[in-house]
């Protein structure tokens, strides 16, 4: 038996750190508990890929309307109501945080609602109830959190995390960035009738992406009404009164909106944290320096997801939490593996990644062979929707090898995932061709390209 209050101790019940601490139990550890400051289920839940994903389906339905038309239907007048939206999303989430709590009682996990911070590396801090408490282990799993520039006005603004609650449904709304949120953000109020402006500091958005499919979301940005003003970023915001605010950019111009939202990236969450008091060192990012295990410079402090700026998505944060107590509570060292990791960006048409892009790709390899394809998806062939669809496999000319499959297009997310397993397995473009095609489909592409592109600079030097 242990002197310490508990065998291991989790802050933040986000993904990762939920994960973890039931992991732990089920290995064998005796006594878990794990702080949360605010409810059960952390950012993915509470405030970003589940809500969002409620947005992005609303926001769907005004596209849909008008597809619908062209295959008989007479729609009518419609209207939306954003209460209704945000008070549906709200029980929906109350009803995942209470699984989430119900989850970790049934497996033993003590949920202690309230502020954890360090006190040395075995003691915590709980902070409204002002108790002690020490833990063998401690893992810290606290996500991030937004980043808000730091300009004149500043606090006219607000972030994902308030988009979600809004009381109305702006009518003019200046998102700053070029990223997952902002991009995602932009093609929700879009569809939702709202005015949209996206400024962005670099020329295409989602940089980090294929360029393919980065030039391909712009487009649609443009063509779902978004105004995107490139190469900008906010320089201050000003109160003109009743609810309006003008945004003024660096390039001289100026943009008004009654919503103003950053989505300019998120910081790892640890201030007041008490790492200091701890030992626990941070990189020059701000994020808790881990090794291939998620230990921290603090032998019994480990540390998982978003906190730790490796890749910020929810099922790595919940494959980390996992290795963590395979590794401290069942005896089996266990380093996630982050490469080849399947993603999705829920714009409009969404987009699904795996893998090197092309840039990187050529980087790295001889020779690279590149097949892809842009086409109007099939149930828009009776509407004047002119959005494309675009699918790529970068693959190695020498060994056949798919290196990176990356497609823009209506269930892109989906594919994606089935696309991630071939990539993580090391299939060739042999082996995808042999799969016969499912007809007729935007997801047979992948295994019926058949002509290499070169692209017009290799061309010119051939
Ligand atoms: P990202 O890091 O994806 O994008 C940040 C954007 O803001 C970039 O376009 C960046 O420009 C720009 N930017 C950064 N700093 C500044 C600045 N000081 N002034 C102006 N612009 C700036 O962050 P997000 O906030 O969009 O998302 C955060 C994370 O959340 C993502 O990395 C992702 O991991 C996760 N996420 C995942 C989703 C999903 O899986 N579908 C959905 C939403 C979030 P530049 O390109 O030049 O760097």
């Amino acid at each position: 038996m242990s002197n310490y209050d508990y065998d291991l101790f989790v802050i933040g019940a986000g993904s990762g750190g939920v994960r973890a601490s039931r992991m732990a139990k089920i290995h064998g550890a005796e006594k878990v508990a794990i702080a949360e400051e605010y409810r059960p289920g952390g950012t993915c839940v509470i405030r970003g890929c589940v809500p969002k994903k409620f947005l992005v389906y609303a926001s769907e339905f005004s596209k849909s309307f008008k597809l619908a038309e062209g295959f008989g239907w007479s729609v009518g007048e419609t209207a939306f109501d954003w209460s209704k939206l945000i008070r549906n999303k709200d029980d929906e989430i109350g009803r995942l945080s209470g699984i989430y709590a119900r989850n970790l009682a049934n497996t033993g996990v003590d949920l202690i609602e309230d502020r954890a911070e360090l006190l040395d590396a075995h003691t915590i801090k709980l902070v409204k109830s002002g108790r002690t408490v020490t833990a063998d282990k401690i893992l810290i799993a606290v996500g991030g959190t937004p980043f808000i520039p730091d300009i004149e006005g500043a606090e006219l603004g607000i972030t994902s995390n308030e988009a979600f609650d809004l009381e109305d449904l702006p009518k003019h709304i200046v998102i700053a960035g070029g990223g997952y949120i902002a991009c995602e953000f932009a093609q929700i109020f879009a569809g939702l009738g709202v005015d949209v402006c996206q400024v962005y500091r670099g020329d295409t958005v989602l940089r980090g992406f294929d360029d393919d499919i980065r030039s391909t979301v712009h487009e649609e940005l443009v063509r779902s009404g978004v105004r995107v003003i490139t190469h900008s970023v906010f320089e201050k915001i000003e109160d003109l009164g009743e609810g309006q605010k003008r945004v003024h950019l660096d390039n001289g111009q100026h943009v008004d909106a009654d919503v103003v939202m950053y989505a300019i990236g998120r910081v790892p969450y640890v201030d007041g944290l008490g790492l200091d008091k701890a030992g626990v060192e941070l990189d020059p990012a701000g994020a808790i320096k881990v090794d291939a295990y998620s230990k921290t410079s603090v032998d019994n402090i480990y540390a998982v997801g978003d906190v730790t700026n490796r890749v910020n998505l929810t099922p790595v944060a919940i494959r980390e939490g996992a290795a963590f107590a395979a590794t401290v509570f069942d005896n089996k060292p266990t380093a996630y593996d982050h490469n080849d990791i399947a993603s999705a960006v829920f714009t409009q048409p969404p987009v699904g990644s795996v893998g090197l892009s092309e840039a990187d790709a050529r980087k790295k390899y001889a020779q690279i062979d590149i097949y892809k394809t842009s086409f109007r998806p099939m149930k828009q062939s009776f509407s004047n929707d002119a959005s494309r669809m675009m699918m790529k496999l970068v693959v190695d000319g020498e060994t056949e090898r798919v290196l990176g499959v990356h497609i823009v297009g209506p269930d892109a997310p989906e594919m994606i995932q089935l696309a991630g397993i071939a990539v993580k397995a090391g299939l060739t473009k042999d082996q995808y061709d042999a799969a016969c095609a499912v007809h007729p489909t935007s997801a047979e592409e992948l295994v019926t390209m058949k002509e290499k592109w070169t692209p017009p600079e290799l061309k010119a030097a051939e």
